[in-house]
């Protein structure tokens, strides 16, 4: 047991070791195109393509913080908008940051500074197939929805979401199932299958988000909508009842298990005294065959194991 008492000396104030590093990006939106950098080869993440910024120094506020990285890294004097997106992610190495997208705009060209090899203006069509740092993935999705909303499927581009959900589950070795909730149009809660590595049944992708949902809006999730890239089982399906979960959105359908119009409908029985709105298929052939893909490798890993054993 490590506790205060043992161990006064230990600072009231979060550790980076348990808090995300916060960090702020700007995002210049000009005629279709927005502006990345690649990182240099000698700093952290090389040669990856990012937005703009960096970490906020002690004491330092976001749009503090974001001028300065600005002036560094291209030589400009910004001038810092609305926060567009927040989100958060983990790195491979480990490393958790916060991130917050802000609009910003500058007179004058910027150069390529400290820390950064090139810019690029890049056409929003096109941003999605850049090799962004895992950061800026959510980001890239979301951000020409969030320019265009009444032109861009909300739904899809947040099945797009839970989808990188469900490749990192796939890369966890885990069955790739990835889920979200959005609440009022942003991302509260973003999970993924971790039965294997938790060595726990119940952590389906949709448990995960309702409970980290729960914790910011309470037991029931009035206005929230839950992104899944695998149709509900009859465990997640109950619970989605449970929390009153207004809508649901799905990918793949699941024909063993899927309790959401397959197997089952528990989401919209009339017998139970909560219903939601379902659709269902959005993205679904990409989830699908993710999945194949993940049972097709483990039936071959098996069958090695097979064949050392007899030693055929
Ligand atoms: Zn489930």
């Amino acid at each position: 047991m490590t506790s205060r008492e043992e161990n006064p000396a230990r600072p009231l104030v979060s550790s980076p070791a348990d808090a995300p590093i916060e960090v702020v990006a700007g995002v210049f939106v000009r005629d279709g195109h927005v502006l990345l950098c690649q990182r240099a080869a000698d700093v952290p993440y090389p040669l990856r393509w990012e937005f703009p910024g960096g970490k906020l120094e002690p004491g330092e506020s976001p749009a503090d913080a974001l001028r300065r990285e600005l002036a560094e890294e291209l030589n400009v004097h910004a001038h810092i908008g609305e926060e567009l997106w927040h989100s958060q992610a983990e790195y491979p190495d480990g490393m958790r940051f916060h991130l917050r997208f802000y609009r910003v705009s500058w007179d004058g060209t910027a150069e390529a500074r400290a820390g950064i090899a090139q810019l690029r203006w890049v056409p929003l069509s096109e941003l999605e197939h850049y090799d962004v740092l895992e950061g800026d993935r959510e980001f890239c999705l979301v951000l020409p929805w969030l320019l265009d909303p009444e032109n861009v499927d909300a739904d899809d581009v947040f099945m797009r979401v839970a989808l990188l959900e469900a490749q990192r589950a796939y890369a966890e070795g885990e069955v790739p199932v990835g889920a979200i909730v959005v609440h009022h149009g942003r991302i509260l809660a973003r999970g993924r299958n971790a039965v294997e590595r938790k060595q726990d049944a119940t952590l389906h992708a949709e448990m995960q988000v309702i409970r980290e949902a729960s914790r910011h809006l309470g037991r029931r999730l009035e206005g929230c909508t839950l992104y899944v890239t695998l149709e509900p089982c009859p465990m997640c399906a109950g619970a989605i009842v449970w929390a009153r979960i207004p809508r649901v959105v799905f990918a793949a359908a699941d024909p063993r298990a899927g309790a959401c119009g397959t197997l089952y409908n528990i989401v919209q029985d009339e017998r139970l005294n909560h219903r939601c709105q379902l659709r269902g298929g959005v993205r679904a052939e990409e989830s699908a065959e993710l999945l194949r893909r993940f049972f097709q490798q483990l039936r071959e890993q098996e069958r090695g194991v097979d064949s050392r054993n007899t030693g055929k």
